[in-house]
């Protein structure tokens, strides 16, 4: 019988295309097929099998199918597609995203294999009398006794007792039998080992949870194995990574799978480490955007088949392939790198919920400064909420106070009781950290007379100077340009660099303390991971006195030393258009306080010209739940989420006007199906108009009803792909977006 098979392929269009099957090998939904496109072939997933063709339409036949079991499984080609129509991205794109390289090409994924060598019994060495090079290479391997040699070992042997072409000499020695080989599957984890640097990682002892962590271990069990989210709202430091330990340790006894989501930057290693150390190399493998391409395929093999228990992973690890998954945890679950911001735009930790709600399993969201959407989810109940109050090591929280900048004016940024304070824990041989959110020397390079400041040509941004070197750097377009001598305004001379970035603080710091050890963290100077892991060993050994840094340094590093925390200014993050602004301005005090005084008492000193704001109290009682009901309450107010639903159409054209209007023209579309719960706004100029030399609009909507609004931009983009319109700029739509513009 004639059967028909649906194919996702990776082609930018909205939709399936279906197959004549025909072939003898059985084919299933999740497996590869090689199917013709065009003039092309094409490795797709069959996603659908049906016995009749869509009507009117000659289907071409499918040429080869690449698995003989599914490399996506049901419930995962499930959550796939639920993403490419919740999330509004092409199917074959979606999954494409999914999946580890070798699996998008007509390849399959093996484990490595390793070939190993034995000396026959009694290997006659007479025989080999006339062939010395035989001889020499054969009594390297029988010299290995009966755990034989491997073809890398034997290698390097070999070259070391200058024995030349091997590979002719092993074929001779196999063919004299002389020899024989085994081919053996090496272990899945064997890689990790390689990236966990190279300090050999002794196993710890589980800690004995304190008897706030046993009661919140004891709430999230009691809510079952099956599914239920909760979120373990923990203060930095309270232990949170050890209760997840204590919730794996009981997936491992019964042999399952967990999967744990944790933000992108810096984290990896420390987390990984963590891990190893408590579970063992063997037990722990990590996805996440610093591997390369072989180490991911190897590494979602250990996942897919269940080799290896405990998968770590940035936000792509979730839509990992599982085996028998028993828990999944979102760690940090605040960070905004969950959400993907280019191409398929998904929030990976609400596709983990839904994950964890398909499989029917427990979900644990972890933070000490909940995301506004998750606090709401337990206010409307459907999330359960468990507290850790305290931190594990200490018993206090860091103090943190103020510096009015209205009444300490700051000297290059610092201002006096900041520069004392780092001066007294100097002094006192222990650890300080200066946070600011700026890279460069200065963001803004500025005429006196005339208020001019040195634009990007391609940006509506200025441009950042940077130490060293005489140019001026777009941190939006990644421009370089010469710094100008004269104002481009008035003709003056004598620009001045305005505001601080990390390399003036850095500047300021050297010169104020010449003795101190003083290491600047930005993506400037720890452009790669392993200049970032040495610079954050360096700091864990104590050869650093003063950290100077951006957000590389607040995402959940535990720095144990550090007992002195200063932040440069808090305040750009209190007149920012973005809606979510205060919402982050809180969280990065909180998290960048959090990295004080872990071990010892510590302080941290916050540098503002609006030290009465509430915010910025809130975060000096600590008190990120009051902020938080604080900031729901005016969410509510002003009907943003969590209490509407978004959506932000986006276009962008090199013309100045074809973006605006397409959107108007997409605006008149979606007018005529727009839902009576929905609101439509304008259509408008980007508050950052031009990027990168393009021109942007965007047009918003919200609706009080999730589904609703779903099945809107759904009618509406199918409409709208069809006008060519469409193609008048290059456009995208955002499905819960983080920010607006
Ligand atoms: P969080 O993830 O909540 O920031 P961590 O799990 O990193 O907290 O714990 C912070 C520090 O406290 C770590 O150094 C950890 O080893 C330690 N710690 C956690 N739980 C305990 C405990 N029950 N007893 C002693 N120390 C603990
Ligand atoms: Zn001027
Ligand atoms: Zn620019």
């Amino acid at each position: 019988m004639l059967k028909f098979i649906e194919v996702a392929l990776p082609v930018p269009l909205r939709q399936l295309f279906t197959y004549e099957y025909s072939l003898p090998q059985p084919v299933d939904e999740g497996m590869r097929v090689l199917v013709p496109f065009g003039r092309r072939q094409l490795v797709g997933i069959v996603v659908r099998l049906s016995s009749s063709p869509p009507k009117g339409v000659k289907c071409k036949a499918a040429l080869n199918v690449l698995d003989s079991k599914p490399v996506l499984d049901a419930p995962l080609l499930q959550l796939l597609r639920w993403a490419s129509q919740y999330y509004q991205h092409p199917i074959g794109d979606v999954i494409q995203t999914a999946l580890p390289k070798r699996l998008r090409q007509n390849k399959s994924l093996t484990a490595p294999q390793q070939t190993i060598y034995h000396a026959a019994k009694d290997s006659g060495a007479e025989v080999l009398s006339r062939a010395p090079q035989q001889q020499k290479l054969l009594a390297l391997i029988d010299a290995a006794g009966v755990e034989g040699l491997s073809d890398e070992v034997l290698k390097s042997q070999s070259e070391q007792a200058s024995i030349k072409n091997v590979r002719g000499l092993i074929k001779s020695l196999l063919e004299k039998r002389l020899v024989t080989q085994t081919v053996v599957e090496l272990p899945l984890t064997i890689l990790e080992s390689s990236i966990s640097s190279n300090k050999s990682l002794h196993k710890l002892g589980p800690i004995v949870l304190n008897k706030e962590q046993r009661t919140a271990l004891q709430n999230i069990q009691d809510n079952g194995d099956e599914f239920h989210c909760t979120l373990l709202n923990g203060v930095t430091g309270s232990g949170k990574t050890e209760v997840y330990f204590s919730l794996i340790d009981r997936i491992l006894e019964r042999e399952q799978q967990v999967l744990v989501l944790f933000p992108e930057i810096a984290l990896t290693t420390q987390l990984q480490q963590r891990f190893i150390q408590r579970f063992g190399a063997h037990n722990v493998v990590s996805l996440h955007s610093g591997l390369a391409d072989k180490a991911r395929n190897l590494a979602w093999l250990a996942a897919a088949t269940g080799e290896v228990p405990i998968v770590l992973g940035t936000r792509l690890a979730v839509f990992t392939a599982l085996q028998n998954v028993g828990l999944i945890v979102v760690d940090e679950e605040h960070d905004s790198s969950f959400k993907q911001q280019e191409g398929f735009r998904y929030q990976a930790r609400s596709v983990a919920v839904k994950r964890a709600s398909d499989l029917n399993i427990p979900i644990v969201l972890g933070s000490a400064t909940p995301s506004l959407e998750s606090l709401h989810n337990v206010a409307q109940g459907r999330y359960t909420q468990v507290h850790l109050r305290q931190r594990a090591a200490t018993d206090k929280l860091p103090e943190v106070s103020f510096i009015d900048l209205n009444h300490y004016p700051a000297d290059e940024g610092l201002s006096q009781p900041v520069l004392q304070a780092l001066g007294d824990n100097l002094k006192r041989g222990e650890q300080s950290m200066v946070f600011i959110n700026r890279r460069g020397f200065a963001p803004v390079l500025f005429c006196s007379h005339c208020q001019w400041v040195a634009p990007c040509l391609r940006c509506d941004a200025p441009l950042t100077q940077h130490k060293h070197g005489q140019r001026l750097n777009c941190h939006f377009c990644g421009a370089v340009t010469q710094t100008p001598k004269q104002c481009g305004q008035c003709g003056e001379e004598g620009l001045l660099p305005l505001g601080e970035g990390t390399q003036r603080i850095e500047q300021q710091l050297e010169r104020t303390f010449p003795e101190a050890k003083i290491t600047r963290f930005d993506r400037d100077v720890m452009a790669s991971q392993q200049a970032l892991e040495q610079g954050l060993q360096a700091v864990h050994d104590q050869e650093i006195d003063i950290l100077v840094g951006t957000q590389l340094l607040t995402k959940g590093h535990d720095f144990d030393h550090v007992s002195l925390v200063a932040v440069v200014n808090a305040d750009s993050g209190l007149h920012s258009h973005d809606y979510r602004s205060t919402e982050l301005l809180a969280a990065q005090l909180i998290q960048v306080a959090g990295r004080a005084g872990r071990s010892k008492a510590g302080q941290v000193l916050i540098q503002s010209r609006h030290v009465q704001h509430p915010t910025l109290q809130a975060v000096a009682q600590h008190d990120y739940q009051g902020f938080a009901q604080a900031a729901l309450k005016e969410r509510e107010h002003a009907s943003f989420p969590p209490y509407v639903h978004l959506a932000l159409w986006r276009a962008h054209s090199p013309h100045p006007s074809k973006a605006l209007t397409l959107l108007q023209r997409t605006a008149q579309m979606g007018r005529r199906l727009q839902p009576p719960s929905a609101l439509l706004f304008d259509a408008c100029k980007s508050p950052m108009e031009k990027l990168a030399g393009k021109y942007r609009a965007q047009l918003l909507i919200s609706c009080t009803d999730r589904a609703a609004l779903n099945r809107w931009v759904a009618q509406w983009v199918a409409q709208l792909e069809q006008n060519p319109i469409s193609r008048s700029a290059k456009w995208s739509v955002d499905i819960d977006p983080i920010d607006l513009y």
